[in-house]
């Protein structure tokens, strides 16, 4: 053998090839991280094959450096999903790969690497902190709760499972989905004395509270933990500690997905429909979806987790592809049982909001407040107002960079625009006319506190959105503040509906959901379900009878009748009906190619190159049954100045998309390098919005 396939972290399709010089072949087995010259530089590269012959010149190949020898290489498995994943997302291997690599393995390395690596191996790894213990498990040890029925037999029904299958786990909040992964973690732990279990939860779910628990419950165990939250030491640690296998459990967000787990029998999603599981920018993955291929690759059981299922994991359900585990927080022991919250319509042509709250909402929060329960407002906006405006001439504040609205923060007199950033002082007087009487249009979370604190004259009104918790803990101890019942109304966006059991909460209002109800794209009713459920599932989880009222110019929706019905099968059986007429996914499978440019008509031109070349295989009959649509502006179409447009490709069979994809983005590569086209561009296979 004389020459290594390398790949690197560069949009090459094909690995790369290099001497083997002065290295021994036996140290460069498929896995090795290897460090080679490239361009310019040195880069770290992944080996993957051996090689008697190259197809390059002579005087094209140069020497690989050497083997970065520190941990066992990277396994056959992990190769193949890094490799399945490049294939389906449409980008090459390496631009997979190595980004999932720890940090001390992309750079350069360092010199000393070894021993950084022998004290990480000394290093206990995942003892809980005594932040998190405190806060958390309250320092008594964990009393392991006992099922009830439908919870062991979920668990049973994992455990028993040989190799690759697939599970939904479908049951209420508070219906008990944590208890049933920890027990199946515990099982297949104990089955196996070498075995490894993998639990990727959502960025705003992994918190310090719940890897507390999972260490609790684990005492003799490892447990690591990958986020974006770690600082590179972290990362190294927990990433070899998973690599050797030390770590048995492996708690993380979507990236860790990609952790190297040798001895891996169990695949747990929680929360599988959460949008964060889809990365938003680099390699378009779906976490959730190659965790599928991961456990199929390990034949190991996969569990996906939620109460409001994505309709693609319902669908696959519903079809018997997926083994539908339901909870329904009902029978065995009263303390689990799962009292559902009465949903009511406050319909807005009747009782017309006052600076955003309608006559029953404020009654209802008054009498909570009187009877010393808790209350949670629920509006997903942040800020005072989304917009000011000019009254004398029409002027509205837009984000100069975006087309957008830059929201008004009235405690910083600032215009912030929530798409790219940009802020700026609210301007004194209009900008076009100088009048100075400008108004805020609409509310955000700051106004409704405001609104909230007049309509309910002594009360402690406390808000929660992004704006307030940037400081460490903060969060942490707004929501400590509410367990305490230390707050009488809480106010905020999407952070309270995540995650949070309040034992007091006996009334939540849900203000402008109909803002998501009516957006464009195809998800968002399915979006706004899952918030809205979660939301309603703050209410009452002690048992005591609570209320949800909801603000809504359109009181007969079906889908707040499924909410108030607290019915996801009949929303999903609409929503799936809607899709399947409208050709939309799960029953299309589709592909989003963007571009971006200074320069709407430049974005739009090489998409059209792109429509060109994707006609011209069409008319080859190069192509399946595939749909090639015009390349359009997107819906946000100016993002941080850069204009955007898209063009969507479908088709029915994946098979047929794929086989596509392939040969039109080679063709595309092969015209934009010729004819030196600018704009940057980007493929998103089965994109989340449309
Ligand atoms: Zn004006
Ligand atoms: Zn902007």
């Amino acid at each position: 053998m004389r020459f290594a396939r390398v790949i690197v972290d560069v949009p090459i399709e094909q690995p790369l090839d290099y001497a083997l010089g002065d290295c021994d072949p036996a140290s460069l087995v498929p896995g090795t991280p290897v460090l080679v010259p490239f361009k310019r530089s040195d880069q770290v590269g992944i080996a993957v094959g051996l090689a008697a012959d190259s197809a390059l010149p002579p005087d094209k190949i140069r020497p690989l450096i050497a083997p970065i020898l520190i941990a066992a290489p990277l396994g056959e498995r992990w190769l193949k999903l890094t490799r399945f994943a490049a294939d389906y997302y449409h980008c090459a291997w390496g631009e997979v790969a190595l980004p999932a690599l720890p940090p001390m393995l992309r750079r350069r390395p360092v010199a000393r690497l070894a021993q950084r690596v022998e004290k990480m191996r000394a290093a206990p790894v995942g003892v809980a902190t005594a932040d998190a213990v405190g806060s958390g498990a309250d320092g008594a040890g964990p009393a392991v709760p006992v099922l009830r029925d439908e919870q062991q037999a979920a668990v049973d029904a994992i455990a028993a499972a040989a190799g690759y299958a697939r599970f939904l786990l479908f049951g209420v909040t508070g219906s008990g989905k944590t208890e049933v992964y920890l027990h199946a973690i515990a099982a297949t732990l104990a089955a196996d004395p070498a075995a490894q279990a993998l639990l990727l939860v959502p960025e705003i779910n992994l918190t310090p509270q719940l890897e507390a628990l999972v260490r609790a419950r684990f005492p003799g165990e490892a447990v690591a933990s990958l986020h974006s939250g770690l600082n590179d030491g972290e990362r190294n640690a927990a990433w070899l500690a998973a690599h050797e296998g030390r770590a048995r459990i492996v708690i993380g967000t979507r990236l860790a997905v990609f952790a190297s787990l040798p001895r891996l029998r169990l695949v747990v999603v929680d929360e599988e429909h959460d949008p964060s599981f889809k990365a938003g920018q680099g390699v378009h993955y779906s976490a959730r979806d190659l965790a599928l291929k991961l456990a199929q690759l390990a034949e190991a059981p996969v569990v996906l987790g939620s109460a409001t299922p994505s309709l693609e994991t319902w669908a696959a359900a519903q079809a018997g592809r997926y083994a539908l585990l339901r909870l329904t927080g009902r029978g065995g022991a009263a303390r689990s049982e799962v009292e559902l919250p009465r949903v009511e319509m406050i319909d807005l042509k009747r009782h017309p909001a006052e600076h955003g709250l309608a006559d029953p909402l404020r009654a209802a929060l008054r009498s909570t407040i009187e009877r010393g329960e808790q209350a949670l407002v629920f509006l997903n906006r942040r800020g005072y107002a989304p917009v000011i405006a000019c009254d004398a001439c029409g002027w509205l504040s837009n984000c100069p960079r975006c087309s957008a609205f830059a929201s008004f923060h009235k405690g910083e007199r600032q215009l912030r625009c929530h798409h790219c950033g940009w802020q700026a002082r609210v301007p004194a007087a209009c900008p076009t006319c100088g009048n100075q009487d400008l108004s805020a249009v609409g509310h955000g979370t700051q106004r409704i506190e405001e609104t909230l604190q007049l309509a309910l004259p002594g009360a402690r009104i406390r808000r929660i959105d992004r704006d307030n918790t940037q400081r460490r803990h903060a969060a942490r101890e707004m929501l400590d503040a509410m367990h305490a019942g230390d707050i009488d109304v809480l106010v905020g966006t999407q952070m309270i509906a995540k995650g949070h059991d309040f034992r007091r909460v006996a009334l939540v209002g849900v203000l402008n959901a109909d803002a998501q109800l009516l957006a464009g794209d195809f998800r968002a009713p399915e979006r706004l379900f899952a918030t809205l459920l979660q939301v309603v599932g703050r209410a009452g989880r002690s048992g005591q009878p609570a209320r949800v009222l909801l603000q809504t110019r359109h009181p007969g929706h079906p889908l707040y009748a499924a909410l108030a019905r607290h019915d996801f099968p009949r929303f999903a059986r609409d929503q799936l009906a809607e899709r399947r007429a409208m050709r939309l996914p799960p029953f299309v499978h589709a592909a989003l190619l963007t571009a971006t440019s200074r320069d709407m008509s430049d974005a739009v031109g090489l998409l059209q190159v792109a429509q060109g070349l994707g006609q011209a295989l069409m008319d080859g009959g190069a192509a399946g049954a595939v749909k090639l649509y015009d390349a359009v502006p997107m819906p946000l179409e100016r993002l941080a100045g850069e204009h955007r447009a898209q063009l969507l490709v479908e088709a029915a069979r994946r098979s047929d998309l794929h086989a596509f994809l392939v040969r039109w983005l080679a063709a595309l590569r092969r015209e934009v390098a010729s004819q030196k086209l600018r704009p940057r561009w980007n493929l998103e296979v089965d994109p989340i919005a449309i």
